[in-house]
């Protein structure tokens, strides 16, 4: 982490996990224990229809409402999709985009990623984009290759003064829900990658102030050595962030 220059983030992804009716209680053990926090930003993705009540949930507290997906077009004949605008009146003020999951099962390209960034952007949403080798790319020695491809695609077109404002959440495939961690080094290694990325699409001064998150199987146990970092300002956590207590734990070592 480094304070001086950007922000450090933690956020959760539910992914399709908890009911509507479940986000109260969550809320409440979360607003207790969550009441000091400091020096990080909050934010929980929850489901599209969970919006409205962790909107209601963290009300006076720290803690945003993020999405987990929108749609790339603006409004129109788009069944079954959910649009930045309408995220937005709802009360998010993040949005996941192009996580693995999204790639994996619902055959999001670097392309659409790209869409949906601009989409994001222009309905005033902030987004966490999500980039990752799989395993078969990590066997092969590219995983580097593949996340500066997927950062620039990400950016392309997108002005330098939207571009600080987005942040970027490095998520190995293979780590993702699986309990693997990438190492602190091995995790540093490409945030710093995905940072010369930026440094070399805009200029130095953007690429410092980017925020860069790891996400993977990042949990109490391992979430203080992660961020400690110099490239890594914060996480996106799984699985731990669906217990309020293990989330506010990671909450707590970033608060340091
Ligand atoms: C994620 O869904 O973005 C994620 C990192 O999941 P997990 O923490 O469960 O690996």
């Amino acid at each position: 982490m480094n304070r001086k220059y950007r922000k450090t983030v933690i956020a959760g992804n539910w992914k399709m996990n908890l009911l509507p009716s479940d986000v109260k209680a969550y809320g409440e053990a979360l607003r207790q224990r969550a009441g000091k926090v400091k020096f990080c930003d909050l934010v929980v993705c929850v489901p599209a229809v969970s919006i409205p009540a962790a909107v209601k949930a963290f009300r006076d507290t720290r803690i945003a409402v993020g999405a987990q997906d929108l749609s790339e077009h603006a409004s129109g004949a788009y069944t079954g999709e959910v649009s930045a605008a309408q995220l937005k009146d709802a009360g998010a003020k993040y949005v996941i985009v192009g996580h693995s999951e999204r790639r994996t099962y619902h055959g999001e390209t670097n392309e659409t990623v790209n869409a949906k960034l601009h989409a994001s952007i222009d309905g005033g949403l902030t987004p966490i984009v999500c980039v990752g080798e799989t395993q078969a790319q990590r066997d092969m020695g590219i995983s580097k290759d593949i996340i500066r491809a997927q950062v620039k695609t990400a950016f392309y077109k997108i002005p330098a003064d939207r571009a600080r404002k987005i942040i970027i959440a490095y998520e190995p495939v293979w780590a993702i829900g699986t309990g693997l961690t990438a190492t602190p080094a091995e995790a540093q290694e490409i945030c710093s990658e995905i940072r010369a990325v930026i440094r070399s699409l805009y200029d130095a001064r953007i690429a410092r102030a980017v925020t860069i998150l790891y996400g993977g199987s990042m949990n109490p146990a391992n979430a203080a050595e992660l961020l400690a970092q110099p490239d890594i300002d914060g996480g996106l956590i799984g699985g731990a962030s669906l217990d309020a207590g293990k989330f506010v734990q990671v909450i707590n070592a970033a608060n340091q």
